[in-house]
């Protein structure tokens, strides 16, 4: 039998798995798995499940816990499950457990915690960001496992913790404690970001860079202003100043959207609590999504150089500190076999022509990509992670599934 023949005997078997797919992700919807750090419960009782689910189809299971006091049981789960294939290079799919909290109830429609059905959406907390990376990657390993089909890799599904609240208990934790489960040959894909047409493979991030900005000038009564030194006036010229960043960082790279780096005034703590108070320290926030080409160092240089300039007018001293600063991971390359892998099979099963493309924001991959791991992070989303209401589509946990599926079994 063909490669083509087999995909479609397993994509058809897909077909009728959708109940199953409904079914699990009742199953996942009703297991809060909320991490400690949002004064959750953890991911114990999901992982438990979705053991029982694994082993029940013949799977071994093997579990690489996080020490965590915060959690009952003092553990925080990271499953792996492998189906051996013709070869020992891997190909993994790998989701994570927890969600986010759902936040202000009364903006929900429905209870977070049960799943609703309405149409083609499956509603939930959970059910997009990260269920529909463990439905459809545990359904694909279902039907070439129900088709008897040994494939020409070995399927891994990692479903691992932490990864709302920084991958320390997750991902992290397994490169940093049992990195040989990895191998630059394997194939890694991260089903939890995408694009609503299915198009988007991301394969690289930009460098983050948080700074803080203290200025310090006189506090005084603001009918004399002549007395003080006003930080919120100075606070003002030292953001536009900065607009200048924008020039002298001016580069374009065309994997990036948006393809040049960008420099956002955000957060602005609090200062005088009255009206007729001039302020003496204000401290206000930038975000910097920075391309790879520039180093971090260069952009906080430029920062304190700037703000210094504008805020010397008005006798306010400028105080610049890095409260995180992460140089972006070497990106995956687009020739990559997991990237190729994917573009062939979002061809083949959405008849859309996919584009790698690197990201502002940081994702779970970024851990991989440290070390020298290629990996793709790709799914089709609904645009409703974290958000109240969140819903995922069951016609995309089919098509994905049957994408998942398409590179499972590739023989190259
Ligand atoms: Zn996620």
């Amino acid at each position: 039998m063909t490669n083509k023949d087999l995909f479609n005997q397993v994509a058809a078997r897909l077909e009728t798995y959708q109940p199953q797919m409904i079914d699990l992700q009742r199953e996942l919807i009703s297991r809060n798995a909320v991490g400690p750090d949002h004064s959750g419960p953890g991911e114990g009782e999901k992982a438990a499940f979705l053991t029982a689910l694994l082993q029940s189809w013949g799977l071994q299971v093997d579990n690489y816990p996080a020490p965590d006091d915060r959690v009952a049981g003092g553990e925080r789960p990271n499953l792996v499950a492998l189906v051996p294939g013709k070869r020992p290079e891997k190909v993994w799919v790998l989701s994570h457990l927890d969600v986010v909290p759902p936040g202000d109830l009364t903006l929900w429609h429905s209870d977070p915690y049960t799943l609703k059905v309405e149409g083609d959406r499956l509603y939930g907390r959970g059910a997009e960001d990260d269920h529909q990376g463990i439905v459809t990657s545990l359904m694909a390993v279902k039907a070439i496992l129900d088709q008897g089909i040994t494939p020409p890799r070995t399927l891994a599904l990692a479903l691992v913790s932490d990864e709302e609240t920084g991958n320390e208990k997750g991902l992290a934790y397994l490169l940093r404690e049992h990195p040989h489960l990895f191998a630059p040959e394997d194939l890694i894909i991260v089903p939890d970001a995408g694009s609503v047409d299915s198009t988007l493979i991301d394969v690289a991030e930009k460098s983050i860079l948080w700074l803080r900005l203290e200025l310090v000038g006189k506090q005084c009564h603001a009918s004399r202003p002549e007395l003080g030194r006003n930080t919120l006036r100075a606070a003002a010229h030292v953001i536009v100043a900065l607009e200048e960043l924008a020039r002298q960082f001016s580069l374009e790279n065309p994997l990036f959207r948006p393809p040049v780096s960008t420099f956002e005034p955000t957060k602005k703590e609090a200062n005088v609590p009255n009206i007729n108070t001039i302020p003496g320290r204000d401290i206000l926030y930038l975000d910097c999504r920075v391309l790879p080409e520039y180093e971090l160092a260069q952009v906080q240089e430029r920062v304190l150089a700037l703000g210094k300039e504008a805020a010397r007018r008005f006798e306010v001293k400028l105080k610049v500190e890095p409260v995180q600063e992460l140089p972006s991971a070497p990106a995956t390359p687009v020739e990559a076999p997991v990237v190729q892998a994917l573009m062939r099979a979002i061809r083949e099963v959405y008849g859309r022509e996919a584009k790698p493309q690197g990201i502002g924001g940081g994702t779970v991959a970024a851990f991989f990509r440290q070390r020298g791991l290629p990996a793709a992070v790709w799914m089709t989303v609904s645009r409703t992670a974290h958000q109240p209401n969140e819903f995922c589509l069951l016609s995309n946990l089919l098509g994905d599934a049957r994408v998942l599926a398409h590179v499972f079994l590739e023989k190259e």
